[in-house]
């Protein structure tokens, strides 16, 4: 029992390992909405009858890019950016509308009760082109 903690055994390194592997698709959906972000979302979503979720774009430089999207993918409202507790988005997303380079992380926040896995699938390919 004791010697079971001091070494893992095989078959947990390549447990860890697979999970590794995994974990770009996996901590795309584990990303989760902050706060503030919510608040935006529930904002775009009340304007927004036919959004079944919003993408929500975080870039580099702290800005956030955010619109509803429909069951079938296609956007259910405005290009929303903003940054928090500034007036303004930064120079740089001003520049370029927060190009695709500068992206650190993008994900989509569903309407309770989230698609189903497929067309979710469906919907991150043609959004966010991944998938
Ligand atoms: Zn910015």
């Amino acid at each position: 029992m004791f010697r079971a903690r001091e070494a893992p055994s095989r078959e947990n390194y390549s447990f860890q390992k697979k999970m590794s592997q995994k974990k770009d698709k996996e901590q795309r959906r584990l990303v989760e909405a902050a706060k503030t972000e919510l608040a935006m979302i529930e904002g775009i979503l009340e304007g927004s009858p036919d959004g079944i979720g919003v993408v929500v774009v975080r870039m580099q430089c702290g800005c956030r890019k955010m619109a509803a999207v429909t069951e079938d993918g296609e956007p259910a409202s405005k290009v929303i950016m903003y940054r928090d507790q500034a007036a303004s988005i930064c120079p740089l997303c001003q520049a370029d509308n927060g190009a695709y380079q500068r992206v650190a992380e993008s994900f989509i926040h569903w309407v309770e009760p989230a698609p189903e896995a497929e067309r979710q699938e469906l919907i991150y390919h043609k959004v966010l082109g991944e998938g």
